[in-house]
């Protein structure tokens, strides 16, 4: 079953507010086997938005608005809807008692204006609101279902769960949405495409979607299924061949990033790291320390931007300084020696390169970036061209790190 989301409010069509409402009415709605075909942002504009809400309930069964159900001039979601559906809106004076009471307990009058909001769509079923003034309406209308609910998420989160998820789940034929997540590290979005979209343009359930970062490639799969073991059938289907494909490129297929695995593969082997880094400025500790329990096994991190910051914290000599500049294979190998060594780590990364836009000095082309891994056997340096600014620069430079260290690890076990 199809449904659409409407946000309305005007303050959401400028630069300083977005719709979050409806991620979360997307991901509740998916674990009910319900997909979002489409959805919209409308101002506070009556014709317009019962113009939006006409058209969505003539192409969806399902249809949430959120926001606009306040007491003022331009809260027009309850005319609109009525409008659209061609219903009156009817006083319900059980509604305002409720509403009266609720500005008693806070010790408040309530205003004049609160009236617009015991107005009930003809047919409608009101939905109580413990956390506001406003009702959320549900409305059936041949055969189809909206739902008229407020715009603060701390209303509509707890109204949905509480009405609407389970008058839905009573609804909706019994249909699930399984997804499965599969990252990739080390290639890029059309080399990955490429070598997949053979496989996946087989199937249309489960719809198959790239989305790429710097470095960080992720292929999603979403089935639709009546039972669970028929939508895990549907993914493993498209997924087994593909995995067979990508091999060790995979780091994740339960959408944990690259640190959070990395981590799991230190902690299995009882191993330590630290960095060290210089273009990347701390990015690299930062995700390292972002996963919880990162303590069991980073020992610490060396940001040394200067030439003078890798002698004296990371022991690299001043002569292999001079001799190659600060971007180069011999003190990116240095650093993570020098690293290793004085946090007395078991493993250690170096990151050493030209995040541009200039190339600071260096003999280098902006994007280039050298990466060690030093562990107690050896010391690998890779040189790599990152494309893209200087953030981009940076973000590739972390994830290959880890995915330099994730590689090790696994050859290591
Ligand atoms: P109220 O009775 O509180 O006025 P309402 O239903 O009229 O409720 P709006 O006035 O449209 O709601 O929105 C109130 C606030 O709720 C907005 O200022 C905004 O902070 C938040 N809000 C509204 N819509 C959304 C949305 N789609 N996503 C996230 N926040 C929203």
């Amino acid at each position: 079953m199809n449904a659409e989301i409407i946000a309305v409010g005007s303050e959401m069509l400028t630069p300083s507010r977005v719709d979050t409402n409806s991620l979360y009415l997307t991901a509740e709605l998916n674990t009910l086997g319900v997909e979002v075909v489409a959805k919209a942002v409308v101002g506070d504009d009556r014709d317009r938005l019962a113009e939006m809400v006409r058209q969505a309930a003539a192409r969806s069964p399902i249809v949430i608005l959120t926001g606009g159900l306040g007491p003022t001039e331009d809260d027009v979601t309850r005319e609109a809807v009525a409008l659209a559906l061609d219903r009156r809106l009817v006083f319900q004076p059980a509604i305002l008692s409720a509403i009266e009471e609720r500005f008693r307990r806070l010790g408040r009058k309530m205003a004049e204006i609160n009236r617009r909001q015991a107005f009930l769509i003809e047919g409608a079923e009101a939905l109580a609101n413990d956390r506001g003034t406003a009702p959320g309406q549900w409305v059936e209308d041949a055969g189809r279902y909206l739902m008229l609910l407020p715009g603060p998420p701390g209303e509509l989160k707890p109204m949905f769960e509480r009405f609407c998820q389970p008058r839905l789940a009573r609804c909706v034929p019994p249909r699930l949405i399984r997804t499965l997540q599969l990252r990739i590290a080390g290639m890029g979005e059309s080399d990955v495409d490429q070598l997949i979209a053979p496989i996946y343009r087989k199937y249309s359930n489960p719809v198959t979607t790239i989305l790429a970062k710097a470095g960080d490639i992720e292929v999603h799969f979403r089935a639709h299924a009546e039972t669970e073991p028929e939508a895990l059938a549907l993914l493993e289907a498209v997924a087994a061949p593909i995995e067979a494909l990508l091999g060790d490129r995979i780091y994740s297929r339960d959408g944990a990033p690259l640190e959070t695995v990395v981590g799991r593969l230190l902690r299995d082997r009882r191993a330590t790291l630290a960095v060290a880094e210089s273009c990347t400025g701390g990015l690299l500790a930062e995700r390292i320390t972002s996963v919880p329990g990162a303590s069991d096994y980073f020992a610490g991190g060396f940001v040394t931007y200067s030439r003078r910051t890798k002698i004296d914290l990371l022991g690299v000599s001043e002569a292999l300084l001079a001799r190659h500049g600060a971007v180069s294979e011999p003190v990116a190998q240095a650093m993570a020696s020098g690293a290793r060594f004085r946090a007395g780590a078991n493993y250690a990364l170096a990151v050493t390169g030209v995040a541009g836009p200039s190339t600071g000095g260096e003999s280098v082309p902006p994007g280039t970036v050298f990466l060690a891994i030093a562990d107690h056997l050896s010391c690998e340096v890779v040189r790599r061209q990152f494309p893209g600014d200087r953030g981009r620069v940076r973000q590739f430079a972390a994830q290959t790190a880890l995915d330099l260290l994730r590689r090790r690890l696994l050859s290591a076990s």
